[in-house]
């Protein structure tokens, strides 16, 4: 996997991916990070890449030719027109989901605005994905797009040193993971659950599929209308929504008393 990342501070997204799993996975070369300077395609001798907008309005917005320019360019290299993916706060919300489906790709382009954002018509004429990282504005396209590399390298084979980890975590099958626990058995008096001691392989395994259940119910019940789950995963579901309606018609009873 080859990420390309056009922004105005490519230092800024290499100093931050080039540390811990990711950065031991570049030196590997399992993954590609290459930083490219949309500033080197300015043809203003000052290097300038913004403008004011047309129409007025406050702020600054990043010019087309430099933002184009720098795509062909690199499309050049390549020899192919891979996809752009735009890191806007107007885009889909990045998710698990999208990340597996990015991870099959071997070449991606993140495109990082910044001021007010890029001009229309090049986003028009390059980018094929409109991604956001979440409902609020940042400064800079560089955060999601570090985001973004970090959960989809996750994904590429090689990358983590056990894949079973990135198959068993939260959103895996649409559910929250279960708790985990490590030594000490005892700490500040709370106890690692008995099940995790006995070494009963079978029991640890349903304990982790019902926690798992149970925290996304109770965090997350959105996500349990597409979650795969078995006949007894629907079982133990019915059984912890009839307790909690239960237990709401309980409290109803004693606000009404
Ligand atoms: N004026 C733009 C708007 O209202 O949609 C916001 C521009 S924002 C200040 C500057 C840049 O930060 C954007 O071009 C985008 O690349 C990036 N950005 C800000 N918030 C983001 C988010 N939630 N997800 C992804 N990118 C974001």
């Amino acid at each position: 996997m080859n990420y390309h990342i056009l922004t105005l501070f490519p230092d800024m997204v290499l100093e931050g991916l080039n540390t811990s799993i990711i950065g031991r996975a570049v030196q590997k070369g399992i993954i590609g990070i290459h930083g490219i300077n949309i500033r080197d395609y300015s043809k203003n001798k000052h290097r300038q890449v913004d403008d004011y907008p047309y129409g007025g309005g406050a702020g600054m917005v990043m010019q087309p030719g430099p933002v184009c320019d720098a795509y062909q360019d690199l499309c050049r290299k390549l020899g192919k027109r891979p996809r752009v993916l735009y890191m806007t706060p107007q885009g889909k919300v990045f998710s698990q989901k999208i990340a597996r489906e990015l991870a099959q790709e071997e070449d991606l382009v993140f495109l990082c605005g910044h001021y007010e954002g890029i001009d229309e018509r090049a986003l028009s004429l390059i980018v094929t994905d409109y991604l956001s990282i979440g409902d609020y504005v940042l400064t800079g396209g560089e955060l999601p797009a570090m985001v973004m590399i970090d959960c989809i390298s996750r994904l590429v084979p090689g990358v983590l040193s056990n894949e079973e980890s990135a198959q068993i975590e939260s959103f895996y099958d649409n559910l929250l993971e279960y708790p985990q626990y490590t030594r000490p058995e005892t700490y500040e008096g709370l106890k690692v659950p008995e099940v995790l001691l006995s070494g009963h392989h079978k029991n640890i395994e349903t304990w982790r599929r019902q926690e798992s259940i149970k925290r996304t119910l109770e965090r997350r019940p959105d996500l349990l209308e597409h979650a795969s789950l078995s006949k007894k995963d629907r079982e133990f579901l019915r059984e912890l929504t009839e307790i909690s309606q239960e237990r709401a018609c309980v409290q109803e009873n004693i606000v009404i008393e």
